[in-house]
């Protein structure tokens, strides 16, 4: 049976990187991947990082720590990231920008710069590149397949890992399932950078409360690896810390699948809301210009369907600036003439009955609603853009939801990112990476701009790097 230092599963935003640098030290590492290709998440994210103290901060002359972005970050999710490994990225991430404008990144020119799609950190520390995740992918594809092209290197395509094989209380080797069948391998080290579980309705809802999955993550994001953990004996943690993105509309009617590109435009900072969201019997629950998208998501995590109407009229589409900028002409047209979440009818009692909403809360919001704006607001949800009535003639409503770019439970890990059981105590040898120790770990119950992209390479680097000097100093004894 072949026998590998380490064996890193999963080549996407975490597993590259930590691959790239455990083969520098000279260990011996198999990478297996589930699909054809490498990048994993990078090929649909937005790939928006954070870091305090890089370069390009300086050269902008902006101050800024560690312990800044750590503050903020508390700030933003009420302390409820885990501070011991937060101890551990942040210092480094600025670092990792570095490390990426020196291999060729495409970085956007407005950057470092303040985000409003999540809640706002004080200082400027985001950063994306000019094609998104793209951009990153296109550092760290090349840089790792050239790793791979080292003799104390092996990259299986197409190849599953299946289940861990745990023997005296630590991880001894793993089982595969790849285009010649089944195979098994040995190993003293295995990490998990298999990402989320966004792409698997089933796990989401145990994960989750029983809750529905809108997603805009990829198929392959399919928990697995997570799976995998907790058969062999792993603990996790984050159920509790489920927090929606606010909001999508599924590419196909009655389908759950949202492509980023379909987005609504609900940020007031880039464009303030001329609609009502109405909870699905028509009540308000909602400030929809509240500045802060943090509270937004916490009024919508508070529905248990997580789902509400954008409720507007014909003047408001015929003013506005688009509200769904990201639709062509003709899927607008479509969705409008076909789809049963793009309502539109002549009065409030219809309007209701297309929609499911009670008709006289519906009439009622509406009513409140139009009262403010004829007075001058802020209306009783505290509402401050108030304008234009929503009266018709020619109402509409478009059925939004809660969605999940990142999941937020995972595999619980300690400061080294060893896997521990569920009574605490490490599994030698097991190691998990990226969103595979779930989104919450460092955002808690919040997003926080860049903490998934930029951990999962800072981490990932940083795990292969210990990981691989371990295991030679291991063969050196
Ligand atoms: C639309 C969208 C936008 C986003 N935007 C941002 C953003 O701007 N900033 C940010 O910080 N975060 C963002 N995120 C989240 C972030 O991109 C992800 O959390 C991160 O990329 C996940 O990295 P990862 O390495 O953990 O997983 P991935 O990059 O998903 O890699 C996991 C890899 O493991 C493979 N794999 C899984 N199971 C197995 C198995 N059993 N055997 C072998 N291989 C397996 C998968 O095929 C995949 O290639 C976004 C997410 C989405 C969906």
């Amino acid at each position: 049976m072949e026998r590998y230092d380490i064996v890193i599963v999963g080549a996407g935003t975490a597993g590259m990187p930590c691959a790239i640098e455990a083969v520098a030290t000279g260990a011996r590492v198999l990478v297996v991947e589930a699909e054809p290709q490498v990048g994993g998440t990078l090929h649909v994210s937005l790939g928006q990082m954070s870091g305090a103290g890089s370069e390009l901060q300086r050269a902008h002359g902006i101050a800024d720590s560690a312990e800044a972005h750590l503050a903020d970050i508390e700030r933003i999710n009420r302390g409820t990231g885990r501070r011991e490994i937060l101890e551990v990225t942040l210092p480094r991430q600025g670092a990792t920008i570095d490390w990426l404008m020196e291999n060729g990144f495409d970085m956007d020119p407005a950057c470092p710069a303040i985000l409003h799609l999540h809640e706002a950190y004080r200082e400027a520390r985001t950063y994306w590149g000019v094609e998104g995740g793209v951009s990153v992918l296109k550092v760290t594809r090349p840089l790792f397949e050239a790793a791979m092209t080292r003799p104390n290197a092996e990259l299986r395509l197409s190849t599953r890992a299946t289940g861990l094989r745990i023997e005296d209380g630590r991880v001894r080797g793993l089982t595969l399932e790849g285009p010649e069948g089944a195979s098994e391998v040995r190993t003293g080290a295995v990490v998990l950078a298999t990402g989320g579980y966004g792409g698997n309705a089933k796990l989401f809802a145990r994960m989750t409360g029983g809750r529905a999955l809108y997603t805009a993550a990829m198929p392959g994001s399919d928990g697995s690896g997570i799976e995998m953990a907790e058969a062999a004996g792993a603990g996790l943690r984050g159920q509790d810390l489920f927090l929606p993105t606010y909001a999508g509309i599924p590419h196909e009617a009655g389908g759950n699948r949202i492509v980023w590109r379909q987005m609504p435009s609900l940020t007031p900072q880039v464009r303030q809301p001329w609609e009502l969201h109405l909870a699905t019997d028509g009540a308000r629950f909602v400030r929809e210009d509240d500045p802060s998208v943090d509270n937004r998501e916490h009024a919508l995590n508070g529905l248990s369907d997580m789902a509400f109407w954008c409720v507007f009229d014909d003047a408001v589409l015929a003013e506005a600036p688009p509200l769904l900028p990201g639709w062509t002409e003709e899927e607008l047209s479509e969705a409008w003439a076909r789809r049963d979440d793009f309502v539109s009818a002549p009065d409030i009692a219809t309007l209701a009955a297309r929609t499911g909403m009670d008709p006289s809360i519906l009439g009622q919001s509406l009513c409140t609603y139009n009262r403010a704006v004829a007075d001058g607001g802020p209306d009783r949800m505290g509402r401050t853009h108030l304008p234009r009535a929503i009266r018709g003639p020619g109402l509409r409503a478009i059925r939004m939801r809660g969605m999940v770019l990142k999941t937020p439970a995972g595999i619980d890990v300690d400061e080294t990112l060893t896997v521990r059981r569920a009574d605490g105590t490490p599994i030698e040898g097991l190691h998990a990476v990226g969103e595979a120790i779930g989104g919450s770990t460092l955002s808690g119950r919040g997003f926080i701009s860049g903490m998934s992209v930029t951990p999962a390479l800072t981490l990932g680097r940083w795990l292969g790097q210990r990981l691989g000097v371990a295991a030679m100093e291991t063969t050196a004894e």
